[in-house]
């Protein structure tokens, strides 16, 4: 099923799990696919590593594995930087022959040391070739505290409109932890007349690292709430995964109340954080 069709119905409800590393026991995720599967999300996103390499194929194996095994949609991620349109075109082939209609066109970030070379500056130019020449649903990323790339809010919505007008049915966002930041950006997105679906990104936090890592590289504010959350909670792992849970139950309900197109749940591949969040919203969403 396209994505786009899901939409208007219901509030989507969407998980986003990454294939295993290269020498990973790749069974490991199929048996986090067993019990992802069981929450009947909308559909479910694979990502895929920036740079075309070897890892992608798995990321449309797991992408066709769910149509074919676990009879749910899946999105193939594709991240454009370093390609040549061949490349692309080879990956997306594989893609439509693997009968997965969805395809999120992401830039990816540039590596270390400046621009890769490539055919793609832009995921907006990654939309284009696919809408020129692929029959798939597009979905595309955008960023409700501003891209960090970008110089501000203004010049980033200007690209984003760009990028939906090349051709996305949907988008969704970065992770954030205050939900007044997506509600701004919704605003100004409807302002700028992008009238597609935006799902609102959810990161459960549950590693105290992991958020600073996170922060430091999405640009994403910490707020005040959530820095006395990890004051309190953040050297105990328990203490701290019961109360990242409680946050994004917390901002799911707001979200949800505010007639949020759709949650998609960043969910690290940890099945028992998605069902303990799941649970816990089901009857709102
Ligand atoms: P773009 O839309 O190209 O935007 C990047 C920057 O360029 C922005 O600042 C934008 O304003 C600017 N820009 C856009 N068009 C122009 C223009 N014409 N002129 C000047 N500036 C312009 N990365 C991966 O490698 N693999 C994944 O699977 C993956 N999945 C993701 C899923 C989601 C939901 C999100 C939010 C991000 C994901 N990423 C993934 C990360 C993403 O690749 C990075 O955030 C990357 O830095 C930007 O990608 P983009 O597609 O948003 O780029």
């Amino acid at each position: 099923m396209r994505t786009a069709d899901i939409f208007g119905k219901k509030t989507v409800f969407s998980l986003e799990v990454f294939p295993p590393k290269p020498d990973a026991d790749e069974s490991v995720i199929y048996g986090t696919l067993d019990r992802l599967s069981d929450l009947h999300p909308d559909f479910i996103s694979v990502t895929y590593g920036a740079g075309g390499g070897k890892n992608g194929c798995k990321t449309i194996r797991i992408a066709s594995d769910l149509i074919s095994s676990y009879h749910t949609t899946s999105v193939a991620h594709l991240p454009c930087i370093g390609l040549k349109k061949e490349q692309a075109a080879d990956i997306l082939d594989q893609i439509s022959a693997s009968g997965i209609e969805n395809v999120l066109a992401l830039r990816g970030d540039i590596p270390e040391g400046g621009q890769a070379e490539g055919d793609f500056a832009h995921a907006s130019e990654l939309v284009s070739f696919i809408r020129e020449n692929y029959d798939l649903n597009i979905i595309a990323a955008c960023y409700p505290e501003v891209h960090p790339e970008s110089k501000d809010a203004e010049e980033d919505m200007v690209h984003l409109k760009e990028k939906v007008d090349s051709g996305v049915d949907h988008l969704i966002t970065q992770f954030f932890l205050d939900d007044r930041h997506f509600y701004g950006f919704r605003e100004r997105a409807h302002r700028a007349g992008i009238g597609v679906p935006i799902e609102a990104g959810i990161m459960p936090v549950t590693n105290k690292k992991q958020i600073h890592r996170m922060v430091d590289l999405c640009g994403v504010e910490l707020p005040a709430k959530f820095v006395r959350m990890l004051d309190r909670y953040g050297d105990s792992p328990e203490a701290l995964r019961d109360a990242g849970i409680a946050y994004a139950v917390d901002q799911i309900t707001d979200l949800a109340a505010e007639g949020v197109d759709g949650i998609h749940l960043y969910t690290m591949n940890d099945s028992n954080i998605a069902h303990r969040i799941y649970d816990a919203v089901k009857n709102i969403i």
